[in-house]
């Protein structure tokens, strides 16, 4: 048989967790989590009661089938170069409208990864989404042990886990043109320079289940920059498509983190809101080029520099000659938690109280907000922007 599901009602995620936490120290079941998992003490799961998940040997090659099921499915995204699985979670949603979760694109920023594997939790215990979703908690899963075997590191100005190996390309800036699509028989960024991997993978989960949506969580390091901002989405040859709706979206998210205690300085929602990243070029009216910033971390050899997701994500894909390699400029949300550590990390148990309440702050602004109905990508007159804001003005 090709494959094959288990039905386990009281599992929730494969999730990335240091290793030695006690008593809070999870099941271990090689049956389920497979030799990797049995292998590797870093990589633990954690059993929530009540929630209802098939775990498939699917991978993205049978995605079409994942979708059709129609349920809460675990399946794997595929191998990362060093051969470990990348799990992904599909949550089936109350539309046909489709986003993708990521988190873990840097290894280093665990923070990240923990949100993520926060709002699978609650997307498998809650109520069902308006998106149907696919969540990647960590990408890039091999970057994220090397951060967590230096737990004496984690939040340092080292960075472990952040690149893939000496001289590695910052995982955030190697995708393709904008306005271009991957092309598998090359696997090389703007740049000309290969493609890791689990970015190939990413790409190709874009190209096969086409969400309009994706939040992408990363972390920051000096928190005062934290925050939810928004790309300007343009067309394919980077004209500006209008940034109002995605702005509001990211602001909403953020204000709904705000009103309930946690920390998202980076949007300056005291002052003049604002959905646009320090470090971006402002956005432009609708119809002018819109400029996007090629540079990241100052490395040598330009690793930091290159496009980014986001920039590539936010801009449409045309005159492919396979057409269906075309796409919409995806809404592009990226989200930077406030410090790399997860609340497991800090020393003290009021750091701890904190950052866990920080963290399902942030999980549950990606599932109100950015997976529910708001400023949705339906094209229909009755789905555009009016109606959806107004019902988001009345949220608490
Ligand atoms: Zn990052």
């Amino acid at each position: 048989m090709r494959w094959m599901i288990s039905i386990v009602p009281l599992i929730v995620c494969t999730l990335l967790f240091a290793a030695g936490k006690g008593s809070d120290a999870p099941v271990n079941d090689k049956d389920y989590y497979g030799d990797t998992a049995s292998n590797d003490p870093v990589f633990v799961s954690f059993i929530s009661e009540g929630s209802n998940l098939n775990r498939s040997t699917y991978t993205l090659k049978e995605l079409d089938m994942v979708v059709r099921e129609n349920r809460n499915t675990e399946f794997v995204l595929g191998e990362s170069k060093y051969g470990q699985k990348i799990n992904a979670y599909y949550i089936p949603g109350t539309s046909h409208q489709k986003a993708l979760v990521i988190a873990g694109v840097h290894g280093s920023e665990l923070s990240a990864i923990d949100v993520a594997c926060r709002l699978t939790n609650e997307l498998l215990q809650g109520q069902q989404p308006y998106y149907s979703v696919i969540i990647v908690p960590a990408l890039f899963p091999e970057n994220a042990v090397k951060a967590i075997s230096e737990p004496e590191q984690i939040g340092s100005t080292m960075n472990v886990g952040r690149y893939s190996y000496p001289d590695a390309v910052d995982p955030n800036r190697q995708m393709p043109s904008p306005g271009k699509a991957f092309d598998e028989n090359n696997c090389t960024d703007h740049v000309g320079r290969k493609i890791e991997q689990e970015n190939q993978l990413l790409l190709k989960l874009i190209e096969v289940f086409k969400p309009q949506r994706v939040a992408n969580i990363h972390a920051i390091r000096d928190t005062s920059y934290g925050g939810i901002y928004a790309d300007p989405r343009t067309d394919h040859n980077g004209l500006a498509l209008g940034y109002s709706t995605d702005s509001i979206l990211a602001v909403e998210m953020a204000l709904f983190i705000h009103r309930q205690g946690g920390n998202v300085a980076g949007n300056k929602l005291d002052r003049s809101p604002t959905a646009l990243y320090y470090k971006d070029p402002q956005p432009v009216a609708a119809g002018l080029l819109q400029k996007r910033n090629m540079t990241g971390s100052v490395l040598n050899a330009k690793r930091g520099s290159g496009v980014s997701f986001g920039t590539w994500g936010s801009t449409a894909i045309a005159n492919e000659a396979d057409t269906s390699r075309n796409r919409d400029a995806m809404r592009i949300i990226t989200i930077e938690y406030p410090g790399y550590k997860r609340s497991s990390d800090h020393r003290t148990a009021s750091r701890r109280t904190v950052q866990q309440k920080q963290t399902e702050l942030f999980a549950a602004a990606i599932k109100e907000i950015f997976l529910g109905k708001y400023f949705t990508e339906d094209k229909s007159p009755e789905m555009q922007n009016g109606p959806n804001y107004t019902a988001m003005k009345s949220r608490p």
